[in-house]
């Protein structure tokens, strides 16, 4: 048995004041949404490297984390979302299977994109933290 919630991580890729939205393809119910990419922790996995092997496999680009942003962000029903800021260190992000669109998104757009609901407060946080 392994205890406490699932977790998701995710990570707020930061680029000279832009900030890399993505748009998902599925489920159903959070397809066209958009989020900070990342995704589950593997059994036995840590966090951190959780989060640069999804950046690796879902956008193709290596990151380096930079800073947690907040605690435990709730993803109803039953999982928790940690996420990290970030930058590239290697690559050009590029859409994958996860992902109809990527978007780096201006200072002053980043509330241009209909963020998943969990997501939104973590980009409020991420704004307080670094942004523009
Ligand atoms: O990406 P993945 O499907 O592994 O993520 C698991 C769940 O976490 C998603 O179905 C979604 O509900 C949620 N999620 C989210 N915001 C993120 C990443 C994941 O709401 N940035």
């Amino acid at each position: 048995m392994s205890g406490g919630p699932l977790v998701v991580v995710g990570a707020a890729l930061l680029d000279g004041g832009r900030l890399l939205a993505a748009r998902r393809t599925g489920p159903p119910a959070l397809a066209g949404g958009w989020e900070l990419p990342g995704g589950k922790v593997d059994p036995g996995e840590g966090e951190r490297a959780a989060l640069v092997r999804e950046c690796r496999e879902e956008l193709g680009v290596e990151v380096e984390l930079l800073q947690r942003v907040g605690g435990d962000w709730p993803l109803p029903p039953s999982a928790v979302l940690r996420v990290w800021t970030a930058r590239v260190v290697a690559g050009v992000p590029a859409a994958g299977p996860d992902h109809s669109e990527l978007r780096w998104l201006d200072p002053g757009d980043w509330y241009g994109v209909a963020w998943l609901d969990a997501d939104l407060p973590v980009v409020r946080a991420v704004q307080a933290l670094a942004g523009p």
